[in-house]
């Protein structure tokens, strides 16, 4: 078995306690690796490190272009090397070698878009009524980051952060998710190799309510961008409060889908079911909650099953296959109960509802796409975030019917909209209560487009026009043109 240490100050360094926690293999549930269970000490050794290396090392004394070229210099080796990782990752999380492929082969754009960001920041020019005074707004980085991340797609969602924190300046620890810690351990390691100073990216691994919370709560620590559940965000919230510390969190979804009877059949279909059961649902935009016309919903949901029971279920190596296992146990186990409550409830089965043992994955963790009718909307299913390939539907008379149902959630990350109707499509999208409306396709992501929630889906907003200065504070500098009289 692959045995995993803590990454600090450019060195492997063994856990404390001298104890590990296993990663099972979901296609399997064979233990294939096993990373260091981080406590309070490591996460301070980490921090200190962190700190070292934004106070003395070549990083802090770097001009911005300097970091851009170190920036560069990583993009660059990730752009040759990230087949190294896919591996790692699909062992941990049982993403599919597909899915994983096309976020690690993508991985060094991120890298190379803030790095241009990097050089492209400048002080600003301040507007005041002073005479004979300027202002200008200057830019600087927090110190240490420490950015946690969840088992869904770790390096894709680090690199959201990690980037722009790096262009800024500061120094960053990275808290992966205990059940899938291997692929940022490896990405550390080019990270390494690609030219970033020791102390500069540091990884420790562990529990979050162990080596998280330590993390977060440790006086060095300067700012926190998190991504995770939201009972997890709002644990390490009140932890960061306690400093104060400023915080990012991008939490859980229940995104709605609205297909109206206008909307194009088949584009529809594939939309709906790729936005459910790609990645098994397991992607915090998961579109779970469908949110269909009355006159079209037989119809469209008729369509989503036969899409559904046709998907090429099995192993994640496979580059056939097109759904994957559930990523952990406790996962697999909690889907499989919600499954259940939503019966117990009332809601009806359309297809799916059951367990699965795909050929060469005996042990692993499957779940056949699933579609509900008949929910109502006090149900837990139409609630709760599932994270898992579960579609309730619901349908709608009027437009507003179809806004009320939309935003009848504790969560607000993203919304689908399906309609021909362009003026309809404006009209819907300022009216639901989301992060990221997307209007006939779904689930983009790009650099120069924030993601984010509203009400339990977070706080703050990554990526966009902005990224890079929510890892920047700011200072006011007052420049006096000439010798004046200060009135008292
Ligand atoms: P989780 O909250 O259990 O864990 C996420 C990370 O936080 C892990 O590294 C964990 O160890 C750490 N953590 C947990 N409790 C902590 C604490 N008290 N202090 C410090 N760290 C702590 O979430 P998960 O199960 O790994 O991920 C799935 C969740 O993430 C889903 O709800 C999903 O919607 C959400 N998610 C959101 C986005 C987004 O961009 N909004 C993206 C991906 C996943």
């Amino acid at each position: 078995m692959k045995q995993y240490l803590h990454f600090v100050d450019g060195k492997w360094l063994a856990p404390n306690t001298g104890s590990f926690i296993k990663s099972i293999n979901p296609a399997n549930g064979v233990a294939w690796a096993e990373f260091a269970r981080g406590n309070e000490i490591d996460a301070n050794l980490a921090v200190l490190s962190a700190d070292r290396a934004f106070r003395n090392s070549p990083w802090s004394a770097c001009s911005a272009n300097d970091r851009a070229e170190i920036l560069d210099q990583l993009a660059d080796c990730l752009e040759s090397r990230w087949e190294e990782l896919v591996e790692s990752e699909i062992q941990d999380n049982g993403k599919r070698i597909v899915e994983v492929r096309a976020q690690f082969s993508a991985l060094h754009t991120w890298y190379r878009h803030f790095s241009k960001e990097a050089r492209n920041l400048q002080p600003e020019a301040q507007v005041n009524s002073i005479p004979g005074v300027n202002s200008e707004t200057h830019y600087f980085p927090f110190g240490v980051v420490v950015a946690i991340t969840p088992w869904n797609s770790p390096l894709m969602i680090l690199a959201w952060k990690l980037a722009p924190a790096l262009a800024a300046g500061n120094t960053v620890v990275v808290k992966p998710s205990e059940l899938a810690s291997a692929s940022t351990l490896e990405f550390a390691k080019i990270a390494h190799e690609a030219g970033l100073p020791n102390g500069v990216l540091n990884v420790v691994t562990g529990y979050g309510s162990e080596a998280g919370e330590a993390l977060v709560r440790h006086p060095l620590t300067r700012k926190v961008t998190f991504t995770g559940s939201d009972i997890g965000g709002c644990k390490v919230a009140e932890a960061a409060a306690s400093s104060p510390v400023p915080v990012n969190l991008e939490l859980g979804g229940k995104s709605p889908q609205i297909v109206f009877e206008d909307a194009d059949l088949e584009s529809t279909v594939n939309g709906i079911a790729s936005g459910i059961f790609l990645s098994n649902g397991q992607t915090c935009v998961a579109g779970s909650r469908l949110i269909v016309q009355k006159t079209i919903k037989n119809k469209l949901v008729e369509k989503i099953i036969r899409c559904a029971e046709s998907l090429k279920i099995g192993h994640p190596m496979n580059p056939d296959t097109q759904i994957g296992p559930l990523a952990n146990e406790s996962q697999y186990q909690k889907v499989m109960k919600m499954i259940q409550r939503a019966k117990n409830e009332g809601a009806v089965c359309l297809t799916g509802g059951h367990a699965l043992v795909p050929d060469k994955c005996p042990n692993g963790y499957f779940i056949a796409p699933t579609i509900f009718d008949q929910i109502s909307t006090d149900m837990q299913l139409w609630q709760e975030e599932v994270f898992g390939p579960v579609l309730a539907v619901i349908e709608f008379g009027s437009e507003d019917e179809a806004v009320a149902l939309a935003n009848n959630s504790k969560y607000g990350l993203a919304a689908g909209i399906w309609t021909t109707n362009e003026t309809r499509a404006s009209r819907m999208a300022a009216k639901i209560d989301t992060g990221t409306v997307y209007v006939n396709h779904y689930r983009s992501v790009a650099p120069g487009a924030h993601v984010g929630g509203v009400k339990r889906s977070g706080y703050g907003r990554e990526l966009g026009a902005d990224a890079i200065k929510d890892f920047l504070q700011t200072r006011s500098i007052w420049i006096g043109k000439k010798p004046m009289n200060h009135p008292f």
